[in-house]
Order: C-alpha cells, then structure tokens, then sequence
C-alpha cells in the first residue's frame, strides 16, 4: 500500500480521532466521499472515518467522549469530539446481498483493502491518512481527473449486489459532472430492472441529489431508460412530438430543457422535470396543431401520484403538486390577480412559480417564447401588497364571523359562505377593508 506526498486538510476532530486511535495500535482512515472532494477542491460535507477497531474497541478509546451508538450494528460509532460528532466505523465487508437490496450480513475486517473493495466506485473509494497519505487501490485518482466514474470490480457484479448503485453512479456522474466509463454505463442500461427491488425512500434520496446536479441534464437525457424504471410515466413523454411551432422538442426533453436552465431548488426542479407529463395522455391534433387541453391538472394528478410513491413529505408532494397545476395559468400583473395567487401560494411559492414559469419559456422554440421579463412584475405587486399590509385572505379581512353573528346572521355555513363573498368584494376594490362599512353593505343587502 503505497503512500504519496499529497497532503489533505483534515479537520480538528478527523485528526483527532486518527491520531488517538493510532496511538492506541488501530488504524484509522479518512474515506469515501471527503476524500474526493478534497481532491477536487471542494469542501467535503462530512468526513467519514473508516477503522480497523471494532465498534466496542473504538467506544473503549472513546470512553472520555459522549458516544452515540445508533449506527453500532453496522460498524459506526459517533463520537463528539470538540462538539463535532464524527463517524468512525469499523472496517468492513459486506457480505452476500442475497436479495440486492442490502447487504445480508455485515462481517467487520482488519484489513483496509477489504473495506476499500466493497464500494461503490473508484472516486469513492480512497482512503486518506496524514503520514501515509492516499490509499488508491483501484485508480481512483485517474478516474478524479478523467472525470469517470466507474465501478469498484465487475460493474455487473457490483450492480447484483446492491441495485441502488446504479442510480448511485448517476447521481455522482450528475453532482460530480462526470461522464460514466464504458463498462459500467453498459451494466447500468443492462441492469437497470433492479431498482425495482430497491426502497422508495433509497430511490428518492439519490434521485434528489441527481436532479441537483450540474450535469443534471445530460444524465436525465442519457439515462431516461433508467429512470423509467422507478418513473415509468415518464416513459411516454420520452420522444413525444407536440406538433407545435412553440415547441422544438419532444415532451420529455422539453421538460429537462426547463431543468437545466432552472436555479438548482429541490421543489422548483421536481416541478420543471414533471410540469408536462399530463402531455400524452391529454394530446389531441388538429388542422392547427397538437393540443393539450387540462394538460396541467393531469400532470398535477400523475405527480402526486409519484410523490406519494416514493414516500416525499407531504409539504413537497402538496407543494409541487399545486405548482404543477398552475404552472400554465396566466396571471396578469393586477393586485386584484396576484391577491388571488397569495390566497393560494406562499410568497416563497409565488417566487418558485415565476422562476417555473422563466425556465418553462426558456425552454420554448426561439421565436415562440414569450418573454420572461414581464414575470418580475409580479413579485413587485405582491411586494406592495405586503407593504400596503392589504387584504387578500379571510384573516385579513376586517370582519370574522363573530361580527357577523352579532349582527344577526345565524350561526352555520351562511357565515363562511358570506365572508368569502365579503372578500372577493375587498379583493376587487368593489368593498374598502373597513369592519363597519363591511357590516353597513351585509344588512343593505338583506
Ligand atoms: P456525499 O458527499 O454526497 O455524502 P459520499 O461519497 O459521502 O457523497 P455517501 O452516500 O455518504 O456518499 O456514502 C459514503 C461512502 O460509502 C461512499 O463514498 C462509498 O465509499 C460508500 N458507499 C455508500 N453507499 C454505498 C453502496 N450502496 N455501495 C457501496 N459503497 C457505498
Ligand atoms: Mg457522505
């Protein structure tokens, strides 16, 4: 195991953690995912420490610390150094994936090499100590410079395993903005049918992270056959023709178009990778073109549906959903329109569906599109209106149903029904938001 001169920056707790476990004869190693991104010149999210103690060893060097033994089955030990908590977690080797799902045992190892070879990729697969610099068994620094990434072993092998790796490989390839070497991309299409066993809440989180990506759209285009796989409504968007002059591609590749322009927000790309699936089914064509009537409804009602089954909080599902439904509906620049919006979105929400809005245009043919400037009218409008401090729900309104009741209404649906009408009146300018002039026109027009 050959070391080399290069010199990574460890944080106080990493080193601290390395330099007593060493002192107590185990070995200790910074791995994975922050040895990468060093190398890369990126600050690593969290650093991972793989050791050659066991999980009872390492809490034994650890005794002084506050240890948290959640992880302990599988190997890691969290210990709180200087208030940190840092993962330390015994060398390992996974044992026969019996169902590709996870592994069927975890056995724990001395040796380095055998931890090395159980993941995923090359990239992923180094290991880092300050005297002895970077362990790279398996090229994993050419791969870092050719921007590869490719598979730990036998990519058909590594993918039998553990079905996750594939979509595994297109989230780095998508965060990293890497391309995939040629041997694993061909497991990759071959093998994809595994996903089907791997869990919804797995699936989501690579899934996430790829949508995120730089290359975010090079891998949603290259690999919607993958995708498909956990995705399978967006199988009949793929090679769609909208039979539009304001469309120059395909449903599908329209909808990453819109993607790949988009800021890099969770819910704004879920919406924009989603906002025309209702396109297919709802298509009809006649001597003016295709047609998508209630296209955006049908797509608000398929991406619940995915949302739903691949287990996202229920805010995201709701959120996204609504976002899809109106993401074709106009809003003209009016108080009284974007009061309407506010009833309905978050301010938050009413930036996201300008930003859906931006990129949806973007994605149009050139010489169709219509332009994205007038949209920053709209977060003006609701700027003043909540600057003026106006009325646009019922808790703004002047009257509550209490002060309906006084004034004789009986107590039921009426009142709801009255105060809402009462609203639309403010909202339109029709009524001024005044508790007595609100009263004074209920008892004229009864
Ligand atoms: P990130 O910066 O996104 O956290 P990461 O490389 O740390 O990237 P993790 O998912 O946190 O990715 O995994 C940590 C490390 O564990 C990986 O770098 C890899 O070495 C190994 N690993 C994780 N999941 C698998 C898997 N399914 N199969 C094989 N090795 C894996
Ligand atoms: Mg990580």
């Amino acid at each position: 195991m050959a070391g080399n001169q290069t010199t990574l920056l460890l944080p106080t707790p990493v080193r601290t953690a390395i330099e007593r476990l060493n002192e107590r004869g185990f070995e200790a190693y910074a791995v994975g995912g922050c040895v990468r991104d060093s190398l890369l010149g990126k600050e690593p999210k969290d650093w991972d420490v793989t050791v050659s103690s066991t999980p009872d060893e390492t809490k034994e060097v650890f005794s002084d610390c506050r240890i948290i033994e959640t992880g302990v089955k599988h190997g890691t030990v969290t210990v709180l150094l200087c208030g940190e908590p840092l993962e330390l977690t015994t060398y390992r080797l996974d044992g026969d994936y019996l169902d590709n799902r996870h592994p069927s045992s975890v056995s724990f190892t001395r040796s380095l090499e055998d931890d090395l070879a159980r993941r995923d990729f090359t990239v992923n697969a180094m290991a880092y100590h300050p005297a002895r610099g970077i362990v790279d068994l398996y090229g994993g620094r050419d791969d870092l410079a050719k921007k590869l990434i490719r598979a730990v072993g036998d990519p058909n092998k590594r993918f039998d395993e553990d079905g996750l790796r594939i979509l595994r490989a297109l989230r780095f390839a998508s965060v990293l903005g890497f391309s995939i070497e040629e041997a694993t991309d061909r497991a990759i299409h071959e093998k994809k049918d595994l996903l089907c066993n791997i869990s919804p809440e797995r699936i989501r989180e690579e899934f996430c992270k790829l949508l995120l990506g730089v290359s975010a759209k090079e891998i949603l285009l290259d690999y919607s056959d993958v995708l498909s796989v956990f995705l399978p409504e967006i199988a009949p968007a793929v090679g769609f023709d909208q039979k539009s002059v304001y469309h120059c591609y395909d449903v599908y590749r329209h909808m990453v178009e819109a993607v790949a322009v988009s800021k890099p927000d969770l819910v704004t790309r879920l919406v924009l990778y989603f906002h025309d699936i209702g396109k297919p089914s709802t298509f009809y064509e006649d001597e003016r073109g295709g047609h998508f009537r209630d296209h955006a409804p049908r797509g608000a009602e398929i991406v619940e549906k995915i949302l739903l089954r691949l287990r996202f909080p229920n805010d995201t599902v709701e959120r996204v959903t609504n976002l899809v439904y109106r993401h074709d509906t106009p809003i003209p620049p009016t108080e009284k329109s974007v009061k309407r919006l506010m009833q309905k979105f978050s301010d938050e929400d009413i930036d996201r569906l300008m930003e859906i809005k931006r990129c949806d245009r973007l994605a149009h043919a050139e010489g169709h599109r219509e332009p994205v400037e007038s949209l920053t009218a709209i977060p003006e409008l609701v700027k003043k209106i909540r600057e003026d401090a106006a009325c646009f729900n019922l808790s703004g309104l002047a009257v509550k149903g209490g002060d309906l009741i006084a004034i004789g209404i009986p107590e039921g649906p009426e009142v709801g029904i009255l105060l809402n009408d009462l609203l639309e009146k403010v909202i339109d300018g029709e009524l001024p938001n005044d508790k007595s002039a609100l009263l004074t026109y209920l008892q004229t027009k009864r």
